[in-house]
């Protein structure tokens, strides 16, 4: 494995096969679960919202612009007087600084400044710094202490309610563009990944942390895994991870455990904030019938003790390891084209193989499951007859 190469430091502790191996620290902050980031934020009144109502109720930061009769609510609002101030409420008053567009989801940082809360995130990201005054945000990240501003949000679900509308609409056709999971799929270029195989990450590149956000905030908790390719910037064929936990630094930095699903073939390249993306199609094994089925039954019976047998040769303390990491070898399957990915214990013999990214790859794009079996049975002789040189 090319341990020069800077992306595979998104690997925890790779093992001399490539492979990542667990994060041995386990000085890890308590789990946070970023699926759900606004409940991550403090709800209570706090000073900073205190703050904010003050300055609100002055009208310090509502300049009248052009006049918005609110006709709706004045006359039911027993209120209405008090409410005289946000009748001359101009859209742009709030307006997100970074995003320039309505505030969603507004949050307040401690030097008084607000944002959507995503376009905070993504600041963040790069620096732990308020994006306006430049005031050092770390404590406030590591104490998890970015408050919903919800008289903000109030105020303009109250008195913008058409641009609300619209905006939460535009929220929601990006969050749905980014659940697509055929077209514009985020993909990780990393390491190899392979259906039902543990592919734990260290994410602290910023586009990362921002993929790995929208991946929670969207449902899907998916992106696609690829290895580096030198003309086309990855792959062309890769896995597709499932977010299991995400564990997040005070930093910012995170790990995240995630598990092969299915395999992938890219139709387009291409890019997004950042990160890369592409436009797939999933594959599967081609099912064969009769006297070929019957025949690939004996060849996967076989491949399976020729790899239980060489991984019983290896140094116990080395088998350890692979178990923690990867679990125990996977079960013989009765049928072995039951699963569309072939059996799981193929996938893990070949992760567990000392073999270099480029001779793992095109184990990923075979659909013939006896193509993979003769692979890795030629794999295992070899390795059988260095060993007994
Ligand atoms: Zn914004
Ligand atoms: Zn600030």
């Amino acid at each position: 494995m090319d341990q020069e190469n800077c992306e595979d430091q998104n690997v925890i502790n790779c093992d001399n096969s490539g492979r990542p191996l667990p994060n041995q620290e386990g000085n890890l902050d308590e789990n946070v679960d970023i699926s759900s980031p606004v409940e991550t934020v403090a709800e209570k009144e706090t000073p900073q919202n205190n703050k904010r109502q003050a300055e609100v109720a002055a009208g310090s930061d509502l300049p009248p612009k052009i006049a918005k009769m609110d006709e709706s609510n004045e006359e039911e609002d027993p209120n209405a007087e008090n409410c005289l101030a946000f009748d001359c409420v101009d859209p742009s008053d709030m307006e997100c600084s970074l995003c320039m567009r309505l505030f969603y989801e507004p949050v307040t940082t401690p030097c008084g400044h607000t944002f959507c809360l995503r376009c905070l995130e993504r600041c963040l990201d790069h620096n732990p710094e308020c994006p306006l005054c430049k005031e050092d945000l770390l404590e406030c990240l590591a104490m998890k202490k970015l408050c919903k501003t919800v008289l903000m949000e109030e105020l303009i679900a109250k008195y913008l309610p058409e641009e609300l509308a619209e905006r939460k609409k535009l929220y929601e056709e990006e969050m749905a563009e980014f659940s697509n999971l055929n077209k514009n799929v985020p993909i990780f270029v990393c390491t190899m990944a392979y259906p039902t195989v543990p592919c734990p990450l260290h994410i602290f590149e910023p586009c990362y942390r921002l993929m790995v956000r929208r991946c929670m905030e969207t449902g899907t908790r998916q992106f696609g895994m690829c290895i580096r390719d030198p003309v086309k910037g990855f792959a062309d064929y890769g896995c597709i991870l499932e977010i299991r936990n995400v564990e997040v630094f005070t930093d910012g930095r995170s790990v995240v455990d995630s598990i092969g699903k299915r395999r992938f073939k890219v139709l387009r390249h291409s890019k997004c904030d950042g990160y890369n993306t592409a436009d797939i199609e999933y594959i599967e094994d081609k099912k064969v019938h009769g006297d070929a089925s019957e025949y690939l039954t004996i060849l996967h019976s076989a491949v399976y003790d020729q790899a239980r047998t060489w991984f019983n040769t290896l140094k116990s303390s080395l088998r350890v390891r692979i178990i923690h990491h990867f679990g125990p070898m996977p079960a013989k399957e009765p049928d072995p084209q039951v699963n569309p990915d072939g059996p799981a214990w193929c996938w893990w013999i070949l992760a567990v193989l000392p073999l270099e990214n480029k001779a793992q790859l095109p184990f990923l794009a075979m659909t013939s499951l006896k193509a993979r079996l003769y692979g890795i049975r030629s794999i295992l002789t070899f390795l059988f007859l260095t060993q007994t040189k």
